[in-house]
């Protein structure tokens, strides 16, 4: 027969705390839902009569929320001429813009031109600016509020090209697509429709991916913005595009040099170490996941060719869909190095970047929303899982998604050429690419425009955030 605890058992219950904090908190709710589910049973026999059963009403919040969307239908139509005449307005000079920085690429971090004009510009446009941002030469932040409190929305423009390629990732669009989005923002506030702040980061090196990483660890985001967002040119639109995780790595090999046909056999060949390790890597390729990817490039292969390499080395970049993947590749790389030292007596130095850059987490609420205006402009995309499958490459505002919820979507510009190629260029400075810019950028200020003005939308961005970024990993 079961014990029943004694009157002394049940008072040490209750002072551990527990039955206190179950009854001053979840205890009441629980059993105020209780009685009301009871209380349904007993006024549910009417499954013959024209009397609906209470399970078959709309729940009272699906009411609230149609409702909310009733009224956003609305305040969309307003919005949305608000954006676009404001959006008309600039039409013109962004267009200027866009094809000066094509005609004058920067790469990385040396995009002084690029940091001028654009400061500049926002500055007429009534910003407030920032000029070199966080310490960083031609990093910037333009922004602009309207009334007090409200939400920060960021939205980034990025503005470096590749050497050789000049626009070829079309980031001359990416620059006047931030301009637009902010300024589109800017005018929903003017026009007394949110409130809130706006905040335009002028990210550099995105191609180096160290732009957005250095602004992350100094906190630039995670202190001055509630959502991030930004676009990207592609030959593919993609609202929810995987863009994945990336590490790099410079490995080193030391041998000894010697005349290469006097007396090969007292040098030890640094070059023979790196034909080692490029041959463990095609070997290592087979165990690798179909997402893994793994390329590089010798820097150094030696002097001269009669006389035996002492040095050399190679850059690697390794890449997997989550930044928590890459420790798993990292392992394998690191006995390629070990390996084909041993093996042929010299000596290795490897070097892995201090922070690698992560996948981005699309925020499936405003990537849905982003999505919706496109579509409702005649924009078609690829089924989502295509989406979510078609990407290889990688973005520091991966980085950027893992401390505020963001999203990158890719919008086509009428090209079938990747990006990276002669003809991506060539296409990043077409009227087309332009005008399908606009359009996106729209979307995007769209997009925006729903984190001021919808608290429970919000909440929702807030919440896929959360879900998909474990509390330990938003830093
Ligand atoms: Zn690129
Ligand atoms: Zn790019």
């Amino acid at each position: 027969m079961p014990r029943l605890p004694t009157e002394e058992e049940d008072n040490i219950t209750g002072c551990c705390g527990l039955s206190r904090f179950f009854s001053n908190n979840n205890n009441n709710k629980t059993l105020i839902s209780i009685s009301a589910d009871e209380e349904k049973k007993s006024f549910s026999p009417y499954t013959y009569s024209a009397i609906p059963s209470m399970d078959n009403l709309p729940a009272y919040e699906d009411c609230i929320s149609r409702a909310f969307e009733q009224l956003d239908m609305k305040q969309d139509n307003i919005l949305e001429n608000i954006v676009q005449d404001a959006l008309t307005k600039v039409d013109k000079d962004l267009r200027t813009i866009s094809l000066d920085l094509h005609e004058h690429m920067e790469v990385g971090m040396k995009e002084k031109h690029a940091h001028d004009l654009l400061t500049g510009y926002m500055e007429k446009q009534g910003f407030k600016i920032t000029r070199h941002a966080y310490g960083m030469e031609t990093a910037f932040m333009a922004e602009y509020s309207r009334g007090q409190g409200g939400r920060r929305v960021g939205i980034c423009s990025e503005y470096d090209g590749l050497p050789g390629l000049g626009q070829g990732c079309g980031h001359n669009l990416i620059a006047i697509s931030g301009l637009a989005a902010a300024i589109g923002i800017k005018a929903a506030m003017e026009n007394n429709k949110v409130e809130g702040k706006v905040i335009l980061f002028g990210t550099p090196a995105e191609e180096l991916s160290i732009g957005k990483i250095q602004l992350v660890n100094k906190r630039a985001f995670q202190d001055n913005v509630d959502v991030c967002l930004m676009l990207h040119p592609s030959a593919v639109g993609a609202p929810y595009a995987q863009m994945i995780a990336v590490q790099d790595v410079k490995v080193e090999f030391f041998g000894k040099p010697t005349h290469a046909a006097a007396s090969p056999w007292e040098g030890v060949n640094a070059l023979d170490a790196m034909v080692q390790l490029w041959n463990n890597i095609s070997m290592m390729r087979q165990q690798l996941m179909p997402t893994d990817r793994v390329h590089g490039i010798v820097t150094d292969g030696g002097q001269a060719p009669n006389v035996i390499p002492a040095h050399t080395s190679a850059f690697f970049f390794v890449r997997t869909p989550k930044y928590t993947e890459l420790k798993r590749v990292m392992d394998k790389m690191e006995g390629c190095f070990e390996a084909a030292a041993i093996a042929t007596g010299c000596k290795v130095k490897w070097t892995w970047r201090e922070t690698p850059t992560k996948d981005v987490v699309q925020n499936n609420i405003m990537a849905a929303t982003y999505g919706k205006y496109m579509e409702k402009a005649g924009v078609q995309f690829p089924p989502r899982q295509a989406q979510e499958q078609g990407g290889g490459g990688s973005t520091d505002m991966g980085n950027v998604s893992y401390v505020v919820p963001s999203i990158h979507p890719m919008f086509a510009i009428h090209t079938t050429a990747s990006n990276h190629t002669v003809e991506f260029t060539k296409a990043a400075k077409t009227i087309q690419a332009h005008q399908d810019t606009m359009l996106a950028s729209k979307s995007l200020a769209l997009t925006a425009l729903h984190v001021y003005t919808s608290e429970s939308y919000y909440k929702a961005v807030k919440k896929d955030f959360n879900d998909h970024v474990p509390l330990d990993e938003q830093h």
